[in-house]
């Protein structure tokens, strides 16, 4: 993976564009058949008007392309036991027609949303369940339906909202907009965010926070509420600021706050054939929707102007210092900077703490410490030039990779002894020396690992030492090959942010390699969160308990304003149910199911 871009997002048109595509909604994308015995490769035009005939005018004006691989394997990225399978069919849009010389949108996203627009109407006629992925990271099977399952890899397009010379294009804005449109890009469903780094660095600009390495999609990234470690920012869904979803029968929506200023205006949803909705508990529903809300088209996104991190990492004992950082004591930063021996007691941009939950006796340096400064970009001059700072960045991933020597059945001495090993290389103290880079240079590639699993807890930072002791009382029991990540997340609007505990929220991530020991270390840690007082939730996109129970638990009243929001933009049984899967109803959050 590199952090090139592919290609720059494009630039508006000064004026507000006068060639709408004019392609009827149910038109239905032509169908590339493979992978069925005794057809070959073939384009084989599936359009129909209403009224059920060949529709001519349509294929004059453009059908967009969509490869479909019928009765195909899938499994996510890292391979993981129990997720994935087969599938009906894998439908692939892109941001191209099937034939040459057919009507020239005026950005050609708007291809690609066609085509999401006739699979949804074709899933719908066909009465199937669809679903989208992105990188397929997710380590659980939120992103999996078996029925018409849609890869957005080749929707990769981009849209700024100035010129070239950065001059504001007044019509995509509304007249009331404060936002800052320098800052605002719209990134098509398979953007990935190591591309997203690219478009914003061209420019001065950063992603306010991501998570640990580059892979995911933003759409997926922020689906399942992923996040860093900037405490006072959030996570990467707490910056968007609009969300294009192609919904029921269809339909296109523009979904953003009502609250606080408007972003785009009318002209701006009407060239993108969209329904404007400004209404605050449908977008805080839709951005944390795992898919079900319908397939996301593109999100806009406000960046920041562009920023420097400077990396110290410090190897120590699981002392009282650590103990009482556990909880982020910022109201006395001073005191806990100074007990940890950090370089500075300024607050840092990103705080994290990870632990060797087999050694940390005395003497046993089983604590990392990893903190990173704020630090502003030189004016004019290079950047820091590596690809990534030297010493290596820890993120699940690699720490997924670090173990797999670990086989199953060793005893806590011997996982303890291998963990540290790999830890001390990974995590790379990096012995009072700061390290510069970019944001993508500190959050960077990462290695595919076979049969990676992780789980990741929320907990309100009060309670993290709280929630630490409760792993270790499993980790005591069954010795499993997993560290402890603290990470701290400043609590979401999201509705169903993992992330929503105020103020600031502890994750707490044991990633690792996926075996019986490892399920059985799972079970009996969801087992004794849920007989705990400790109020926690569980990462969407890794392993949880696939029941309802703690979903109400953890989000009460904000689960009832998910669903109804939800009902209130799916409007019928059968809608909800297309944008659903079975562990979305496992987890209690749709309605009974009327077309299964
Ligand atoms: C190596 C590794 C490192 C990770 N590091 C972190 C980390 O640092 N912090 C963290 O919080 N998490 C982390 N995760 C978890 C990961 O960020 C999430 O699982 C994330 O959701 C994956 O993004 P994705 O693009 O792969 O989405 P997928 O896994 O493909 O999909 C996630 C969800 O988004 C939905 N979706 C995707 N695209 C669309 C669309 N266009 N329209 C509608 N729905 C859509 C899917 O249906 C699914 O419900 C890590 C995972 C791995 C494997």
């Amino acid at each position: 993976m590199t952090t090139a871009p592919i290609h720059q997002p494009a630039f508006p048109p000064a004026e507000a564009p006068a060639n709408l595509l004019e392609l009827p909604l149910d038109v239905k994308p032509t169908m590339r058949k493979r992978n069925v015995p005794g057809l070959p490769d073939e384009f084989e035009p599936l359009a129909s008007g209403p009224s059920g005939e060949d529709e001519p005018a349509a294929r004059v004006r453009g059908v967009p392309k969509v490869d479909v691989r019928y009765d195909s394997p899938w499994s996510n990225w890292h391979n993981s036991l129990d997720v994935g399978g087969r599938v009906e069919r894998q439908l692939t849009p892109s941001n191209a027609w099937t034939k040459a010389s057919v009507q020239v949108p005026w950005w050609i996203g708007l291809i690609g949303m066609k085509a999401l627009q006739g699979i949804v109407i074709e899933a719908r006629d066909r009465k199937k369940r669809v679903r989208a992925f992105g990188g397929g990271w997710s380590l659980n099977n939120v992103a999996f339906i078996d029925e018409d399952l849609v890869n957005t890899a080749n929707l990769l397009d981009g849209l700024w909202f100035v010129d070239e010379n950065r001059r504001t294009i007044p019509w995509m804005l509304d007249p009331h907009a404060t936002v800052d449109p320098g800052r605002l890009v719209l990134a098509q469903a398979g953007t990935r965010i190591s591309t997203l780094h690219g478009w914003l660095e061209s420019r001065r600009l950063s992603l306010p926070t991501c998570g640990a390495s580059n892979g995911q999609t933003i759409i997926g990234a922020i689906s399942t509420g992923t996040h860093g470690s900037a405490y006072g920012v959030g996570a990467m869904q707490d910056y968007v600021r609009g969300l294009h979803v192609i919904g029921q029968d269809g339909k296109s929506f523009w979904i953003e706050r009502e609250s606080g200023p408007p972003i785009v205006s009318q002209t701006f949803c009407a060239s993108l054939s969209s329904t404007l909705r400004r209404d605050d508990d449908l977008f805080d529903a839709a951005l944390v929707g795992f898919g079900c809300f319908g397939l996301i088209h593109g999100v806009l996104l406000e960046a920041v102007p562009m920023y420097l991190l400077e990396r110290f990492v410090y190897q120590r004992d699981f002392d009282a210092a650590i103990k009482a950082a556990l909880t982020l004591p910022l109201e006395d930063w001073e005191t806990t900077a100074t007990a940890l021996g950090l370089p500075s007691t300024e607050r840092p941009y990103h705080f994290e703490i990870v632990l060797n939950p087999y050694r940390l006796g005395a003497g046993q340096k089983g604590a990392f410490v990893r903190v990173l400064y704020q630090r502003p970009v030189p004016p004019s001059g290079a950047l820091p030039h590596s690809s990534r700072p030297d010493g290596t960045t820890l993120n699940s991933g690699e720490l997924i990779g670090c173990i797999s020597v670990i086989s199953e059945g060793f005893s806590a001495q011997i996982m303890g002894a291998a963990l540290q090993h790999q830890m001390e290389s990974i995590v790379a103290p990096t012995h009072g020396r700061g390290v510069l880079g970019t944001c993508s240079q500190h959050f960077g590639d990462t290695e595919r690992t076979g049969r990676g699993i992780s789980l990741e807890i929320g907990v309100p930072r009060a309670r993290a030492a709280d929630a630490v002791d409760l792993i270790l009382q499993v980790t005591a029991r069954k010795a499993f090959g997993a560290p402890i990540a603290l990470r701290y997340v400043k609590a979401s609007s999201a509705l169903l942010a993992f992330t929503r505990f105020e103020d600031i929220t502890c994750t707490l991530e044991l990633p690792g390699l996926g075996s019986r020991t490892a399920s059985e270390a799972h079970a009996m840690i969801f087992d004794l969160f849920a007989r705990s007082n400790i109020p926690h939730a569980y990462h969407w996109g890794q392993g949880l308990p696939v029941n309802g129970a703690w979903v109400r638990q953890a989000f009460g009243p904000r689960l009832d304003r998910w669903l109804a929001a939800r009902r209130a933009f799916l409007t019928t049984a059968e809608a909800r149910w297309m944008f659903s899967n079975p562990m979305i109803e496992s987890l209690g959050l749709m309605d009974p199911p009327t077309c299964a």
